[in-house]
């Protein structure tokens, strides 16, 4: 069987994959990235990738369509809303799981030719805050940290993350290193005991949302410890005094921990040189989400603990291409390869590159707000690619009825049955992993190829060639006539060739002469390259800033719910769903909840427990654990109303976001319980 070399469609770790049209896969032996590792998910994929449940020709209105009327009548409508009520009446909701050529096509469009910035992502939902604290602090959104980082470390503290199930492989990277060398030590920060506590030398189990006052405590023991490193904040850093000041006036009873916690904690990372922090959506997805990873960033600033082997501050991206989307600017508040939005030279210069007809002048609406303005009725077209957000947004039921109240909805995906398909008036058939070929980056910004090893069923496109389709028949044809995945690429990366005057991070220079059909999995801007190993950030001074954080005040709801990933599942489950071994681990949807909260209740293993928010209602079978501790409960997020008339997660779970980022809070919302 000859098998193909790709990279895993699921989390941001960005696995390397041997695939066979006959469901052959192996883990890939030369991927820098897993080097033959996989995990169960990936392990599994050659279970789902049959045709079933498949949507494989468009439809309007619940009918059969041929492609020329669909693309004609979503062009039309999507010119129509545009003449009549402006570019901002109209949004496109894109995914993590779209191909860096398909983000960057639709991003061209949005930006550079209705002239709107209303393309937002459900990236917003997996790192927006840790792309804010990169800008606040760097001056880009820079992610500095490499996985050899991670074997490389004395001390590896791992923030809001259960790395063993939602970044299998990394865990097992790790777990090998500290069985290599057991003088490693793994902190794991987290309300919850996971999987990934198993793997630490202290688990801190940390009151929600308590992470600004755990890093400001940490910045002020730095301090009074003499670990400041005076000679690199001196040449490197400024904001110093301001946040030190701040961190000062924290009370880190805010934690949660006990003091002798704290201070160990506290010790074991002044004392060790080689520090990772590895932070993921239990920091990102929170109200206070910029806030904490600035003040983790703070400490690694304040001590040099950045820029070295084995040290620094590690986003972890949750999805396989969160990473390729930002870099094209796919979110509403970005431009394009880590320009801004609001700088005219910016504007002025991607514009003339795509030779485009207008440009955006301001950010356009982030997704809580996107489709608060569809229930408001500005949205008057919107589509809706590669994403379930009906289900997967906070407020599920709000945004289903918000989608259902925008005059004309289109949706691209490669699943027919979806919640946010049955709200759409145009379906458009997407080729699926397997089936369509480009790039996509990981965590550690490696640039790695999906290559297609089945052939693409019935009428199903890429994502990039019906983005570009409708393009074409809005009038823009000429700067949409790519013929093959590779133009696109090729054209990306001559944009950034064309903005290299402007001093960024991104530097796809490496790309420019790339053989895209064997193109290897590269970091940009080079292999092995250390970004700030010279002490230079990119604020105008060249300096990295410190960010005056305050801990939030924290009301504590008698019943605080956290949302998350299972071990086996992924997202909406339309792929992960296929696999009987998969489905095996976790088979319905649950609720954690402590022995204590149980007893409350009356609740015995089992029972079925009604779940309630101001936002809805789901009924939940009990799994009492005092792994979730008392107070909290946890539920995984995979369950759609398709798959459960029970309730979907997130019919609970408040459209309440970070100020600065937009990404909304998914880990502590006040809920109440009661047996069924
Ligand atoms: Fe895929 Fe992530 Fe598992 Fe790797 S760790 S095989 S990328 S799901």
């Amino acid at each position: 069987m000859t098998l193909t070399r790709t990279t895993c469609p699921y989390c941001g770790v960005g696995c390397g994959v041997l695939a066979g049209a006959d469901g052959t896969i192996k883990g890939d032996p030369d991927h820098p990235a897993n080097f033959g590792r996989l995990c169960s998910k990936g392990a599994a994929l050659g279970e789902t990738i049959d045709l079933d449940g498949r949507l494989l020709n468009p439809m309007i209105h619940g009918k059969r369509a041929d492609w020329d009327t669909a693309l004609d009548l979503v062009a039309d409508t999507f010119s129509a809303a545009i003449a009549q009520h402006g570019p901002d009446s109209v949004a496109f909701y894109a995914s993590g799981q779209l191909l860096t050529e398909d983000y960057y096509v639709a991003n061209k469009l949005m930006k550079g030719f209705i002239g709107s910035a209303n393309i937002d992502t459900n990236s917003r939902l997996c790192m927006a805050s840790s792309v804010a604290g990169h800008k606040r602090a760097f001056g880009t959104d820079t992610v500095p940290g490499t996985y050899e980082d991670l074997e490389q470390a004395d001390l590896i503290v791992l923030v809001g993350s259960n790395l063993a199930w939602c970044h299998p492989v990394l865990h097992q990277r790790i777990a090998a290193a500290k069985e290599a060398r057991p003088a490693m030590r793994v902190v794991n920060i987290d309300p919850r005991r996971t999987a990934t506590s198993d793997l630490a030398d202290m688990h801190l189990s940390i009151t929600p949302d308590g992470d600004v006052a755990l890093f400001n405590g940490l910045l002020a023991h730095l301090a009074d410890t003499a670990h400041i490193d005076a000679a690199f904040t001196d040449a490197h850093i400024s904001g110093l005094a301001d946040t030190l000041a701040a961190a000062r006036t924290t009370d880190v009873s805010d934690t949660g921990l006990p003091a002798d916690v704290l201070n160990a904690f506290f010790t074991l990372w002044a004392e060790t040189k080689k520090v990772v922090t590895v932070y993921s959506q239990g920091v990102n997805q929170s109200q206070s989400g910029t806030d904490k990873v600035n003040a983790i960033l703070n400490c690694h600033l304040a001590t040099g603990r950045i820029g070295k082997p084995g040290c620094g501050p590690f986003s972890v991206t949750g999805q396989p291409n969160a990473m390729g989307g930002r870099e094209v600017g796919g979110l509403s508040n970005m431009l394009a390869n880590h320009l801004e939005i609001d700088n005219p030279d910016h504007r002025a210069a991607v514009q003339e590159f795509w030779n485009s007809p207008t440009i955006c002048t301001t950010a356009g609406l982030k997704a809580v707000d996107l489709f608060q303005a569809c229930a408001d009725g500005k949205i008057k077209a919107l589509w809706v690619m590669s994403t379930n957000p009906a289900v997967s947004m906070p407020d599920a039921d709000g945004v289903a009825a918000a989608i259902a109240n925008v005059p004309f909805v289109v949706t691209s995906d490669m699943i027919e049955a979806t919640d946010t398909n049955a709200l759409a008036h145009v379906l458009l058939p997407a080729a699926g992993w397997g089936e369509k070929d480009g790039t996509v980056t990981n965590s550690e910004r490696r640039v790695s190829r999906q290559r297609s090893f089945l052939p693409i069923p019935s009428e199903a496109r890429p994502d990039w060639r019906i983005v570009s389709d409708v393009a074409t028949r809005m009038g823009f044809g000429d700067a949409f006539a790519y013929q093959k995945p590779a133009d696109i690429f090729a054209e990306y990366v001559a944009l950034d060739t064309a903005l290299s005057p402007f001093p960024r991070d991104l530097d796809l220079s490496i790309f420019a002469d790339a053989d895209y059909a064997n193109l290897i999995p590269t970091q940009w801007p080079r292999n092995g390259h250390r970004f700030f190993a010279d002490g230079a950030f990119y604020h105008p001074d060249g300096k990295a800033r410190m960010i005056s954080v305050t801990a939030p005040k924290l009301t504590k709801p008698r019943l605080a719910l956290n949302t998350g990933r299972t071990r086996d599942q992924w997202h909406t489950m339309t792929r992960t769903g296929k696999s009987p071994r998969l489905g095996a681990h976790l088979a319905e949807p649950y609720v954690e909840i402590h022995p204590t909260d149980a007893a409350e209740l009356g609740a015995v293993p089992g029972a079925v427990i009604e779940v309630q928010s101001l936002y809805g209602t789901a009924l939940l079978r009990a799994l009492i654990t005092n792994r979730t501790p008392k107070g909290q409960l946890f539920a995984p997020m995979h369950w759609t109303r398709q798959r459960t008339t029970t309730g979907t997660i997130n019919s609970l779970t408040a459209p309440v976001v970070d100020p600065v980022s937009g990404q909304p809070s998914l880990k502590a919302g006040a809920v109440t319980a009661q047996v069924y």
